[in-house]
């Protein structure tokens, strides 16, 4: 298959959130240097098309984007942005052979101080180990390695092209022993054929077996053109295959399929990774850096209201009880003093003055500032 670079200079290279996004990767940033990646997964959720835009799908894997001003653009738009993490992934391919342009990223984030994360299917990030071991020792790193299964037929059907897992599992315990924080990010997990107990234990066993402190699990997304070729990979794999996803998306013959498979199910998966991984004394979260400082407090308890989002989701809770706590967590995430002085200066009534904190969410807070503030002491 053919390779080709269109090099381009880009207007904006840094992505701004409104939100972070807990309480998954915990980014404020993002930041891509490269539009198509070579791995080519079938199920590759940058092949939708709410992300290549108006770009021929058909292109993703053969013609590689590539904005050659993205050092230069990072280092401008960077300075003066709080040090949150940025949040960067599946930006070591072929294409940084030639341009180098992850390299040049990571010594800004390393210039700057910021804290960054990392989610990765490629081996190739082991070259930077230098950069990253700089930037953890200024800040914070963190990796995980995106990995669905570790059968080989399977990576055959759905990832014919994407690096060996062995070799990701290697560098995996390469940034371990260099101290990085590492863990798998079992995403996409692969509905009825890499979604059963023997799967996921498989992949548990070996994160713990190589230094990876948390697994993160995550259900497969279909849209437009990644679904069909996420749909003619199984069909090749296992022809009875076709029936069984068209009933979890909800795909009729000539309709498209549901973003992503129902509540019950998505469940069901993160119930049995959190057992395994207690199981092998992992965590299903990864926790999130938070710098020293006035407020420190804010974050810490935003993680908390954020994880609570996660442990409802599981539960199956209604809609509106895990917006409650989403949106208090954002409240508190974002607010410009620190919540503990609010609370020691008003009491919960202070807490509730502010925006999205209920009188049921203020007592839960006043908790939590209590326990913590005794922790602390
Ligand atoms: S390696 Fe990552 S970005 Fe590249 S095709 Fe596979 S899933 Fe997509």
């Amino acid at each position: 298959m053919s390779l080709e670079f269109q090099e381009y200079h880009t207007r904006k290279i840094l992505n701004v959130h409104k939100h972070v996004d807990g309480p998954w990767f915990w980014g404020k940033y993002t930041a891509y240097p490269y539009v198509g990646c070579r791995s080519g997964c079938e199920f590759c959720y940058c092949r939708g098309n709410r992300y290549l835009g108006r770009r021929d799908p058909e292109t993703f894997d053969s013609l590689i984007g590539v904005k050659v001003n993205a050092v230069e653009r990072l280092q401008g738009e960077i300075f003066g942005l709080e040090p949150e993490i940025i949040s960067v992934g599946d930006w070591q391919q072929p294409a940084e052979d030639k341009y180098k342009l992850s390299r040049g990223m990571l010594e800004v984030v390393l210039q700057i101080g910021f804290p960054l994360f990392i989610v990765e299917r490629s081996p190739l990030l082991a070259r930077d180990l230098d950069l990253l071991v700089e930037i953890n020792k200024k800040s914070w790193v963190g990796v995980l390695f995106s990995i669905s299964n570790l059968d080989p037929t399977l990576k055959r059907a759905f990832e014919p092209r994407s690096p060996g897992v062995k070799r990701r599992l290697g560098a995996m315990a390469k940034l371990a022993e260099a101290g990085i924080y590492v863990g798998t990010s079992m995403m996409p997990i692969l509905p009825f054929v890499g979604d059963d107990e023997r799967h996921l234990d498989e992949l548990i066993r070996a994160t713990k077996d190589h230094g990876g402190s948390c697994v993160l699990a995550g259900g497969l997304t279909m849209d437009g053109v990644q679904a069909e070729r996420t749909l003619e990979a199984a069909k090749g794999f296992d022809p009875a295959l076709e029936d069984h996803f068209r009933k979890l998306y909800r795909w009729p013959i000539d309709g498209k399929p549901q973003y992503g498979p129902p509540r019950v199910y998505n469940a069901r998966i993160g119930l049995v990774v959190r057992e395994l991984c207690e199981k092998h004394d992992l965590l299903d979260r990864m926790p999130r850096y938070v710098a020293p400082g006035l407020l420190e407090v804010n974050k810490r308890l935003a993680e908390g209201l954020f994880l609570k989002t996660y442990d409802l989701e599981l539960e199956q809770a209604k809609d509106f009880r895990i917006w409650a706590y989403r949106k208090a967590a954002w409240t508190v995430d974002e607010l410009g003093e620190s919540i503990l002085d609010i609370y020691n200066a008003r009491g919960e009534a202070g807490l509730q003055e502010l925006s999205n904190i209920g009188v049921g969410i203020a007592s839960a807070i006043t908790k939590w500032l209590e326990r913590y503030v005794h922790e602390k002491h």
